[in-house]
């Protein structure tokens, strides 16, 4: 029986103190979370009421002795209200106590003061409720012993009947339960309202967001959206979207579009992008739209997730850009020049029709990538790049690579013969572009003057020009090899009255005629043989002794007088021709001196009667052994 009162008066108490504490929740709840002084205060007075109202309804034990829970609402005031809500809470109990007055005031006030010790050692150990339930235990078995420490004392007498019946034991179970539950309450309606908060902020940042956020259900009704997907829908505002559907904003037409979109997203719910254009208020507008399934524990499809940016600005750009390149794609396909552009690294990032026509041997499909080194290579290997025979690929390869990077200007010879001027620019970034150009015409054009200013016009000789510049240098070579260097020059014999007699054409042929003798009878890549003016000609024998330009001469002179061109007028009866041969010596100033003596020793051989060799002085018994 005295159990069952005790369980009775236990549980009352205990009502009173969730009571208390649902009151305190409601006033958090309030005050969002962070009591403020006064309403601190104001808790400490709720709980402090509260321990005055459970020591109005004490359980009884046996022989009058009477318990109540006042110590509990005391305590977890701490956890609530902190130090100075306990406080208050201790202060009211107190005045409560001591108004309700008797012989136990004392006792009592020990316990309250007792309690908010506890209470203080909660706020600061306890503070928050930690989720240590270590510490919710020594907090709760603390305020238990609160409740043991005000019956040590009592009299002895009074406390030795009181432990016969185990009510300090009792008394300690009930208190710490009491202590307990109040705390993990206190520690859920916690948790509630951290919960409450941390999704009043999620709100608040989907609502802020500039994207349009929704959550449909799979019948196309709106079962959460943001305030930008009201602006997109043209809707009120987030709240009057919710139960609505596209078909109420939008054109039956368009609504059924979306309809149908989702259905399919349904059917085959993986997230997926939409990249779509609108016209709104005749202004074309592009949404990219994320699409997500919204899915349950059994990974069944709830509802849809739809996130959707305003693309329209990046769509424009991306016009934009994509015709300007096309642009520039387009003037450099018509370029007639060829365009290679290399990154730093040499390796080939953009190039033009006309560059692939240049070089046939790069692959437009493989080449992008490719160094300017593995192109030449490959062009080298196919046999599409003709290098000097004496000059190995791989070197040959480094150099035109050396020569594209650093030189601004050089003419390329392609394998079709065609003549390329390559022009490179470098660029900022390390790279560099070259722009290549077909010079074949213009190339042609200056062999043509070269070659027009250079040889004789009726006998394709070199010309005068040339036999002057090349006897120079021959001259000086010979003078620092050592090298012997000789010179022959010829006269036509009787050539006046051959032109009286045969005419001048006929004249013009024989010079022709005489030209390519002395061309055949001498070695084309070390001897010059050039018109020197009228029907006389000269040949400079390079590396050539005396001797033996003795004996090409006798050979020439008799070679024309073979030819047996008749001419009546001469005594010879036939075209003969008269040679005079010079050589390089120690004591010639310079090359004037070679060419008089040359002509001196004509002179002498057409004084000698014509159709004759005669060498310079010096050599006149070399010439006498071989005069005919
Ligand atoms: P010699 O044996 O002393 O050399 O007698 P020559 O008649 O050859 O005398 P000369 O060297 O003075 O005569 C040169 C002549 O060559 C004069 C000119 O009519 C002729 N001649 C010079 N140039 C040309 C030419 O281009 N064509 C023709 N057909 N005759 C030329
Ligand atoms: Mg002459
Ligand atoms: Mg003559």
């Amino acid at each position: 029986m005295v159990a069952q009162n005790l369980l009775v008066a236990f549980l009352a108490q205990l009502g009173v103190i969730s009571l208390t504490l649902t009151l305190s929740s409601l006033i958090q709840d309030r005050c969002r979370g962070q009591l403020s002084l006064l309403n601190r205060a104001a808790s400490g007075i709720l709980f402090g009421g509260a321990a005055f109202l459970l020591m109005n309804m004490p359980g009884e034990f046996v022989d009058g002795f009477r318990f109540d829970l006042r110590i509990v609402p005391l305590a977890v005031a701490g956890l609530i209200a902190g130090p100075i809500g306990a406080a208050v809470a201790a202060l009211t109990a107190s005045a409560a106590r001591l108004w309700i007055g008797g012989a136990g005031a004392g006792l009592g006030l020990i316990g309250i003061g007792l309690a908010f010790g506890v209470a203080v050692f909660g706020h600061y150990r306890v503070k928050h409720i930690s989720n240590r339930a270590s510490d919710v235990l020594v907090f709760s078995l603390l305020n238990a012993g609160v409740a043991l420490l005000v019956l040590f004392i009592l009299p002895a007498n009074v406390r030795a009947h009181l432990e016969a019946e185990n009510i300090h034991l009792t008394l300690l179970i009930l208190n710490f339960l009491a202590t307990l539950i109040a705390a993990i309450f206190i520690r859920i309606d916690q948790m509630r309202r951290e919960n409450a908060q941390l999704n009043e902020l999620h709100k608040q940042i989907v609502s802020a967001l500039p994207d349009a956020l929704n959550v449909k259900d799979l019948d196309g009704h709106f079962l959460s959206a943001n305030e930008a997907t009201a602006r997109l829908m043209g809707g009120q505002d987030s709240a009057s979207l919710v139960g609505k559907t596209d078909f109420d904003f939008y054109k039956q037409e368009e609504a059924s579009a979306f309809w149908k979109q989702e259905q399919e997203f349904i059917a085959n719910p993986k997230p997926v992008i939409l990249e779509q254009q609108f016209e709104r208020d005749g202004q074309t507008v592009w949404l990219s739209t994320v699409k997500a399934p919204f899915l349950d524990e059994a990974g069944q499809i709830k509802a849809i997730v739809s996130h959707t940016t305003d693309i329209t600005s990046r769509k424009l750009l991306q016009a934009e850009l994509s015709a300007t390149q096309m642009l520039l794609e387009t003037a450099m396909a018509e370029m007639a020049d060829g365009l290679a552009l290399f990154d730093r690294d040499g390796r080939l990032l953009m190039w033009n029709r006309r560059y692939l026509e240049f070089f046939p041997y790069v692959d437009p499909k493989t080449c992008e990538g490719r160094t300017l080194a593995e192109l030449l290579t490959a062009g080298v290997m196919r046999g599409d790049i003709q290098i000097p025979p004496d000059v190995s690929p791989m070197a040959w390869v480094d150099e035109e690579v050396e020569r594209s990077q650093t030189a601004k200007q050089s003419d390329l010879k392609l394998s079709d013969e065609r003549w390329v001027s390559k022009s490179t620019r470098a660029l900022e970034n390390g790279g560099w572009v070259t722009l290549y150009a077909d010079i074949s015409e213009k190339k042609a054009a200056v062999l043509q003057l070269e070659r027009l200013a250079s040889r004789d016009g009726l006998t394709e000789l070199a010309n005068r020009r040339i036999f002057d510049r090349q006897l120079e240098k021959a001259f000086e070579a010979s003078r620092i090899s050592g090298i012997p260097l000789s010179l022959l020059m010829f006269d036509v014999d009787y050539f006046k009255s051959f032109n009286d007699t045969y005419g001048h054409p006929a004249g013009d042929d024989v010079l022709r005629q005489v030209a390519r003798l002395l061309q055949s009878g001498c070695r084309s890549d070390l001897d010059l043989v050039a018109r020197y003016g009228g029907e006389e000609f000269a040949i400079i024998l390079s590396d050539c002794s005396d001797d033996i330009a003795h004996d090409i001469a006798v050979r020439l002179v008799d070679a024309v007088r073979k030819l047996e061109i008749e001419h009546v007028t001469s005594p010879k009866g036939r075209v003969t021709i008269s040679v005079g041969l010079a050589l390089i010596t120690d004591d010639m100033p310079d090359c004037l001196r070679l060419l008089k003596n040359c002509d001196e020793a004509l002179y002498a051989a057409k004084a000698a009667g014509r159709d004759k060799v005669r060498a310079a002085p010096s050599r006149s018994i070399a010439v006498a052994r071989h005069h005919r």
